[in-house]
């Protein structure tokens, strides 16, 4: 069987075409209106986006580790405070903790869903406290784009008063027990890298919180904190602000996402139909909705890099998400980490595998997909 065509990890060329036209004239009009920060369009993007995720408000910021940042930042959270997050995630997530000198503390996921395990908070507010730390935030992340498990996260932070912010870049529009990823938390944050689930022309990200105080003073932050005007300035804060044309960019996008959606579910059935008698697939809890930003297989360390070779000889392209978690990274080996360890962060890391995945893969092409990894995986060409 031959490929029917070069296939992209994340085919953005596919979605461009279909909304190409509209989409040159929404950013031409952009840069015509001349108002190139803090123009019109970001206001009409953050208020869609609030209504889109059920939040009552959003703020429109430079990329999704800032997102983070300004959370951290308004909630006071800086040295001497402990703030608990996955180890098995991107870097951003414990980056901001470390970046304005607070502790991230490492606690463990589930299996499962490789989201944080609400089990294992508690051992890590106990390292937390035992390392001297003030305990302030959980980090929660929806990796892959599956909600975490937010109602016992939830009660756990209320239980210890902890802010929960839920970093859902790679989740976006994700549903959890009838709520849409970007209502849940105190602060739910957000990225539009170009290859996440909402993704814009360049960087740029968002808060989005029920709260109108925590909202003033994410406004004032990402203005260098502001206050009656921007030469007023009331507060620390930084630069960061979603560009106009970026937004002109997302409000097309984010018309398109529940179709986007409603397709990339279609993809991950497909893939799960063809490949679940052969590969541990993924694990979508009954509650949950993913929104797929990935879909990862797991696949034993030692066949996993023969099974990468196996594809990529055939032009299929995959990624590992993450190859070590981050308590295992140079940077982040000094931090805390809750109880005895984090074995399932470490095994996981060794075994994950990421296939092509987004809304506008073909059957043809995916069908192509399946075989090439079937035949990887047992070791036999299909029949013809
Ligand atoms: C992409 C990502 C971020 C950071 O987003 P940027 O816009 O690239 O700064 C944060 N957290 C997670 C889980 C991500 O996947």
């Amino acid at each position: 069987m031959n490929p029917p065509g070069p296939i992209d990890f994340i085919d953005l060329k596919a979605q461009r075409r279909r909304i190409g036209p509209a989409m040159d004239e929404a950013i031409l009009a952009a840069v015509h209106g001349g108002q190139y920060i803090l123009g019109p369009q970001v206001g009409q993007f953050e208020t869609k986006l609030a209504t889109f995720c059920g939040a009552r408000h959003a703020i429109g910021c430079a990329n999704g580790t800032d997102a983070i940042t300004l959370c951290l930042l308004a909630l006071g959270i800086g040295p001497g405070d402990a703030v608990i997050c996955p180890s098995f995630t991107f870097a951003a997530t414990a980056e901001v903790v470390a970046g304005i000198r607070a502790t991230p503390v490492f606690a463990e996921i589930d299996e499962a869903t490789y989201n944080l395990d609400p089990a294992g908070l508690g051992a890590a507010l106990d390292t937390a406290r035992k390392n001297g730390l003030v305990p302030r935030a959980v980090i929660a992340v929806d990796l892959f784009g599956q909600p975490a498990d937010y109602d016992p996260i939830e009660a756990f932070c209320a239980e210890n008063g902890l802010t929960l912010i839920a970093d859902t870049a790679q989740g976006f529009g994700a549903h959890y027990k009838g709520r849409i990823t970007g209502s849940i938390g105190h602060f739910a944050t957000t990225s539009f890298f170009p290859a996440k689930p909402l993704g814009c022309y360049g960087d740029g990200g968002a808060v989005l919180t029920h709260n109108e105080e925590h909202l003033a003073i994410i406004r004032s932050l990402h203005v260098h904190g502001k206050g009656e005007d921007k030469y007023d300035n009331v507060r620390i804060g930084m630069n960061s602000r979603l560009d106009t044309i970026q937004a002109a960019v997302l409000l097309l996008k984010l018309a398109v996402f529940a179709e986007e959606f409603e397709a990339r579910q279609a993809v991950a059935r497909r893939y799960s139909d063809g490949l679940k008698d052969v590969a541990v697939t993924p694990y979508i809890a009954p509650d949950r909705l993913s929104t797929w930003a990935q879909y990862t297989l797991r696949v034993a360390a030692p066949r996993r890099s023969g099974f990468v070779a196996a594809l990529k000889e055939k032009g299929i392209p995959t990624a590992i998400y993450y190859p070590k978690s981050l308590h295992q990274q140079t940077a982040y080996k000094g931090f805390p980490v809750a109880g005895n360890g984090l074995p399932i962060s470490e095994r996981v890391s060794q075994e994950v595998v990421s296939l092509p995945m987004h809304a506008y893969l073909d059957e043809a092409t995916q069908a192509y997909i399946i075989e090439a990894a079937r035949s990887a995986l047992t070791g036999k060409a299909a029949a013809a």
